[in-house]
């Protein structure tokens, strides 16, 4: 068999292992894992009633056009309903993007490191992708429009930027979008916003108004803790959701995802507590990497990057034999801001790790 030339090496995405799987592994009977960003609170208790609510609906396809979680969030953000679409996850409508807007003899150009979802989709479509190394964890924005050309169709602006969880400033990307061309679409993945307390931040829903060539990605996986169930969204001119909408299957959000991701949006106290408690923990991380000497850049998610000297395979299968399952770097381990029991655990384990080295 022939299978596409330009995927044969893809990378096949590695998951953070399973919780179960390392227990098993390594005969552990207690194992955090701290290695996919995901809510260590869980999610809004409304979710599972109304998740129970639905159990008589399975045999019935979802509604293909998410009507009703579209109408709350249009009126939650103030924007137009014909300004949204959504994916089974925000990961879907970066595919989607990638279908609509690259091929071959494109490019598009995105920082290192960032969000790897971005490379692999642009990779299959066969555009070339151009990658912009991060100065200081930050996106070297200058750097970025510095290699736009006529062939250049998308550049992806992760803020936060995943890994490193730092941010581009709202003065900062005003800047770089007044300078971008109009034929070159700008995706704004926003997938951790809800963390966010630096007020330099966009206001990137009043930058839509402006920049026809601007798509916000959100998520209900990260602080609504629902990335079981697949439900992120895109915010944009109804041009490019259009366009969005061209290469999207008909079902693709589920129907649990819709009626879950409607009540999570309900309950804004939750996302207030997890955002607070979140805000604790990384202090709590930051005193805690300060003691053991670690740098980190300070962040605006819920996860630290750290700037372990050391090889960070090794530190990444030193944790989970301590029971903590980290995410390794080429230069750094990313660790998730979890509940203040996991932080201290995971901090005990990482100095356990690195004070040999140390001494
Ligand atoms: C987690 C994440 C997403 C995707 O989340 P979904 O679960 O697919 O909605 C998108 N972008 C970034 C930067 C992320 O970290």
């Amino acid at each position: 068999m022939i299978p596409k030339t330009r995927i044969v090496n893809l990378p096949v995405y590695e998951p953070g292992k399973p919780i179960e799987d390392v227990k098993r592994e390594l005969g552990l009977t207690e194992v955090i894992k701290l290695a996919s960003n995901e809510n260590p609170f869980g999610c809004s208790p409304r979710v599972k009633e109304t998740i129970v609510s639905q159990l008589d609906n399975l045999p019935i396809y979802p509604d293909g056009a998410c009507l009703e979680l579209r109408s709350a969030l249009a009126s939650f953000l103030n924007v137009k309903e014909e300004e949204l679409i959504f994916g089974n996850g925000s990961d879907e409508i970066v595919m989607l993007l990638a279908r609509a807007y690259l091929e071959p003899g494109t490019n598009t150009i995105m920082a290192a490191p960032t969000f790897v979802v971005y490379k692999t989709n642009a990779t299959i479509e066969g555009a070339e992708v151009i990658e912009v190394p991060c100065v200081e964890g930050k996106h070297d924005l200058n750097g970025m429009l510095a290699k736009v050309n006529e062939n250049t169709r998308v550049v992806w602006v992760c803020n936060p930027n995943n890994p490193t969880g730092t941010i581009v400033t709202e003065e900062e990307l005003i800047r770089f979008l007044d300078q971008v061309p109009e034929h070159v679409l700008v995706v704004l993945d926003e997938a951790y916003v809800e963390y966010v307390k630096d007020d330099a931040f966009p206001r990137s829903l009043e930058l839509l108004r402006k920049y026809k060539n601007l798509i916000i990605l959100r998520t209900f996986s990260k602080i609504y803790g629902l990335a079981a169930l697949r439900v992120g969204y895109g915010i944009a001119a109804e041009e490019i959701i259009d366009k969005l909408n061209r290469v999207r299957e008909p079902f693709n959000v589920n129907h649990l995802g819709q009626k879950a991701a409607l009540a999570a949006l309900a309950d804004q106290e939750f996302v207030a507590r997890c955002k607070a408690a979140n805000m604790e923990g990384l202090e709590q991380v930051y005193a805690g990497l300060d003691e053991i000497g670690v740098p980190y850049y300070r962040s605006e998610t819920n996860f630290v990057y750290a700037i372990v000297e050391r090889d960070t395979k090794e530190v990444f299968q030193e944790m989970l034999k301590q029971g903590v399952i980290i995410r390794a770097f080429p230069q750094a381990i990313r660790v998730t801001i979890g509940s203040k029991e996991q932080n201290e655990k995971m901090l005990a384990a990482l100095k356990a790790v690195l004070a040999p080295a140390k001494q």
